[in-house]
This record gives C-alpha cells, structure tokens and sequence, in this order.
C-alpha cells in the first residue's frame, strides 16, 4: 500500500513540478501571490497508514444541512432514457477510479523528452480509455453521482445487478506543460450544447473533437449505452485554479479579455453540470495538505472557493492534491468541513468509503501507466490491464 501512495505522491508532483517547469523556462512570472511553488522538487511521501480502520461501520449522514446540494444532482430527465431495472438496496463497494486528462496525442507525450516517462506513468491514452470504458461496461458498472453516494441515508439503490462507480479526473485545468505534449487544449461547447474539445496541429491549427478526451467520450457512452448511468449521471471533475480550468486561464485576474475568458469558462462549466458532471476542489495550488500549516491551507482553501468556486459553483467535494489527506481530529481537517467540504476523497489501492454524519471519506485507485503496468491482478474485475494496454507507449527494458 505504501508503494502505491508513495507513486501517487509521484505522480502529482510530476504534474505540478511539470507546470512550474513549464513557467520556470519560458519566465513567466507566477500569477499574484501563493504560487504553488513549494511543492515542487520535495520529496513527498505521504504516509495514510494511518487512516481509520475501513471496518468502522457506517452511520449514513443525517443532516440535511451538511449535505450537497440536492439540486445539483442530475434528475432523470437528463438521462438519456430512463432505468427500467427495479432499484434495489447496494451492499458492496463503490469504486471510485480516478485518471489525469487523456493523452489524445499519444506520440506527442512519448516523443523521448524529458516528461515522457511521466507522461508515460501517469496518464492513460484514449485508446486505452475507451477499453477501459468497455470492459467496465461488460463488468456491470454503473456510473453513480459521488453525491448521491453522499445523500443515501441508508444504503445505495442500485437497479439489479449493476455495481456502483464513480469516475473523475483530476487536474482538468489544461495546464501549460500538458500543452502540446499530448493532451487537448480545452474544453468547449458545441452550437448543439454538446462538450467538445479544441486541440492544436503541430502547425497550429485548431482541432474540434469529440472522441479525444474523457467528457465527450463519456457524454457519447451513455447515450449510446443509457443503463451504464444511473439517473444521469457522469463523474466528477477535480480542479486547481492556478492556471485556470479547463483550459481557460481565468488564473490571470488582471489579463484584458479577463471578464471573456471567464464567462467562456463559466459557460462549458455550465454546460458541463447540465450534462450530469460534477466538480470538485483540488486546491488552489495543488497544495500538500499534510505539509502545509493550517493557515496556509486555509488561505488556499479560500483562494480556491474565492476564485474558482464563482466559475463551477459550489461543491463539497474535496479531492486532496497527491492523495496526501489529513485525518478527523486534525485541525487542518475541521478547517475544510468549516470551509464546507464534507466529501473527502483520497486515493488507495481498494476502494474505502466511511460516512458519519459530518462527513464521508472516500478512497480513489488511480488509473495510470503505472497501474496498468503493475497493478493488473488487483484491477482484475474492472478490467484486463495487459488486454488495455496500449503498443504506443514506451517499450520498457
Ligand atoms: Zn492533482
């Protein structure tokens, strides 16, 4: 277990230090104060060996003042055709599987510069995706809203024979060192409402797709395949603010076509909620909440729901940077439940889920090339990770 959050600590270090490395050589400056410089280049290795037993049973959530927004939580209608199958109570686990975006441009990520082999460890290609995406199908599972999860007062409904899972994708800022080394530009909206992405040639021209990233992939899944969506809905979009989200740089509050980017921003956000998606914080500064002092968590905590929040809306949902959580009973903790997130998520190796009444913890298994490469046996009821895996990537040695 240790291994794996220690990669985990790897990965998100890969993906700030990348985004620095990227500011650091083209000297730009940092937007305004508490860059999320300290994390970069230290060693973090966090340590959840201490988290509560899974044992400790769950209590439900009772009240009703600490819950998500019912409203929020995509109503049937917005499912492509509704659930015949009779619900039924759900008694087993709920996998959460968490991915960075996907590498759209695989040959850009594996093209031997000095971030492939990150690329190569913690990003999935679309290939590899979409049959990830089939063999969860296969599986009878089910996508679940992370909120509904959160709201059951006893146990999930789930209709017969279908197990509940959450999917998210963290980092979904289009950060500048993602920019063309494989990923998509942004997001954006189409004149039909629907979610697509722009991407750029290698001569810059820009591309429309709908088959090259995980929300317009996902959004065509459940249309075509309605039960692989329980009442609607789609996953969960885990964003920092220090470079904008989505591919919008509404990080630089004083930049003159400010005010556009912003309502651009606001507009697939919106777009993206009507569609059955969900946000939540990951920080203002992909900050390691372990290592930071409370003061500074809190100050990033407000920075994030000061300047982020305004664009996707309320959440909460906290997803800790480099899965490096703290505990019930931390100050630091109390501080994100003060802040107003009650939905905790970390990561881990199975899936782990406690819900009190103040709160719910949750663990993620992060899908990545190091989890296709060395987790295959635990990711054996999800899927083949050697069938998935794609011939692009990097031979290894
Ligand atoms: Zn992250």
């Amino acid at each position: 277990m240790k291994r794996i959050l220690w990669v985990v600590a790897a990965a998100s270090l890969f993906i700030v230090g990348m985004a620095l490395l990227v500011i650091g050589s083209q000297g730009r400056a940092l937007p305004t104060l508490d860059p999320p410089r300290s994390t970069a280049g230290t060693d973090v290795q966090p340590d959840l060996q201490t988290k509560p037993s899974a044992t400790v049973p769950d209590q439900g959530i009772a009240s009703p003042a600490d819950l998500p927004d019912p409203e929020k939580v995509p109503s049937k209608s917005d499912a492509a055709a509704p659930q015949t199958a009779p619900l039924k109570p759900y008694k087993g686990p709920v996998e959460h599987l968490f991915f960075h975006p996907l590498l759209a441009y695989p040959e850009r990520a594996f093209d031997g510069d000095g971030m492939s082999q990150g690329f190569d460890d913690w990003f999935v290609t679309v290939k590899e995706f979409n049959a990830i995406l089939e063999s969860l199908y296969k599986n009878d599972y089910m996508l679940v809203d992370i909120r509904t999860v959160a709201q059951e007062e006893r146990e999930l409904q789930m209709p017969e024979g279908k197990k509940p899972l959450i999917l998210s994708v963290d980092d979904i800022n289009y950060y500048d060192y993602m920019l063309g080394n494989g990923t998509v530009s942004k997001l954006i909206v189409d004149a039909k409402g629907r979610i697509a992405t722009v991407s750029k040639d290698r001569d810059g021209t820009e591309r429309v797709g709908y088959d090259n990233e995980f929300v317009p992939i996902i959004d065509t899944f459940v249309r075509e395949h309605p039960d692989f969506s329980l009442n609607g809905a789609k996953g969960m979009l885990n964003v920092t603010g220090y470079e904008g989200i989505l591919g919008y740089r509404t990080n630089l509050l004083q930049a003159e076509d400010y005010e556009e980017t912003r309502s651009q921003a606001i507009r697939v956000a919106e777009a993206l909620k009507a569609e059955g998606w969900s946000f939540a914080s990951h920080g203002w500064g992909h900050l390691d909440a372990r290592k930071i002092s409370l003061e500074r968590l809190i100050q990033d905590t407000n920075r994030w729901k000061k300047e982020v929040e305004p664009l996707v809306g309320a959440t909460s949902v906290y997803v800790f940077p480099y899965g490096s959580s703290v505990l019930p009973g931390d100050r630091k903790f109390q501080a994100l439940l003060d802040a107003g997130f009650h939905v905790l998520c970390s990561v881990g190796p199975d899936p782990y889920l406690r819900r009190t009444p103040e709160y719910m913890l949750m663990d993620r298994r992060h899908i990545d090339g190091v989890a296709l490469r060395g987790q295959a046996k635990r990711l054996a009821g999800l899927f083949d990770a050697k069938a998935v895996i794609d011939p692009i990537r990097p031979k290894l040695p």
